[in-house]
């Protein structure tokens, strides 16, 4: 038996609780493709699906999944696409996927700033309920230096809109990135941020250079100093106890030395307590031992 397939271009990307989602390709690689740190979608540049393709897979997804209830969109930011072209999607999957209950997708802080609040509602309302955004941190001089397209106040107000929207947006929070001696106050201005947001989830990503990024090069001729890893956990550490709003954490990535998973306030001392313990047991050279093994995210 010959089994049809569907469209997929180089690495596909989701986030761990999108794992029961049917995956559905609109975009592939990134529209920025410029962030220092990332290696994520080395090799595969931007490329929007052509409507026929995706309708094409829907074809194919409605009869081996015709009762899919939640479907992931894939690329870096598809929600760089027009309102119209998101809508003109949303119908397909509304066509092809009755029993479709909701839809998400990766979005770029920039991606939201074209979209009237209008527009995001009726997106809402085409059963688009969440979004994951990698704001990465909330510090304007880490941003700046990572060449992330965005500052701190760009954050507030697009993530504002979600908000008053109805849309849930997940936002990946990476420690390290601000470098030595920048992670406490990456992590109080990511904290002042997020208190005046309602993120559903922040996940956490520890900061893991590989050859294909910028960053690497920086490493290598000296100009950026990695974040020991000591110092990483008391950035998180921070983080936890700096935040005042409910919200889930979710860090259970092979890139935390320590993994963090728990929601606030309510597990917000037997967090730091484990941190503490961290801090104060494990040593750096261990920790620093067990990135050096990670060769893959
Ligand atoms: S971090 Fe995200 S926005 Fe930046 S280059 Fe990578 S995929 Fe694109």
């Amino acid at each position: 038996m010959i089994y049809p397939q569907l469209h997929f271009t180089g690495q596909v990307w989701r986030p761990p609780y999108e794992a029961s989602s049917q995956l559905l390709q609109i975009t592939s690689g990134c529209t920025w493709h410029k962030c220092k740190f990332c290696s994520l979608y080395h090799g595969t540049p931007f490329r929007m699906s052509p409507l026929s393709e995706v309708e094409e897979d829907l074809k194919v997804i409605s009869q081996w999944q015709p009762r899919a209830r939640r479907v992931y969109l894939t690329g870096a930011n598809p929600f760089a696409l027009s309102y119209s072209r998101l809508m003109d999607v949303a119908l397909l999957l509304r066509k092809y996927l009755p029993h479709m209950v909701s839809f998400g997708m990766f979005a770029r802080v920039t991606d939201i700033a074209p979209k009237s609040v209008e527009e995001l509602k009726n997106l809402r309302h085409m059963k688009l309920d969440s979004i994951n955004i990698g704001i990465e941190t909330a510090h304007d001089e880490t941003l700046t230096r990572m060449n992330k397209g965005y500052r701190a106040s760009d954050i507030l107000e697009q993530l504002s809109k979600l908000d008053e929207a109805g849309i849930r947006y997940n936002v990946f929070y990476l420690n390290g990135l601000g470098g030595k001696g920048k992670g406490v106050e990456s992590a109080v201005a990511t904290a002042d941020v997020l208190n005046r947001l309602h993120p559903c989830i922040i996940n956490i990503v520890s900061l893991t250079i590989f050859p294909e990024s910028q960053l690497y090069q920086e490493v290598i001729n000296g100009t950026y100093v990695e974040e020991p890893e000591i110092e990483r956990l008391i950035e998180i550490r921070t983080l936890i106890d700096r935040l005042k709003i409910k919200v889930n954490l979710l860090g259970h990535h092979v890139s935390n030395t320590v993994p963090v998973t728990g929601a606030l306030p309510y597990d917000k001392a037997v967090l730091l307590h484990e941190f503490d313990n961290a801090i104060a047991e494990f040593p750096e050279e261990e920790l620093k031992a067990y990135r050096n093994r990670i060769w893959h995210l």
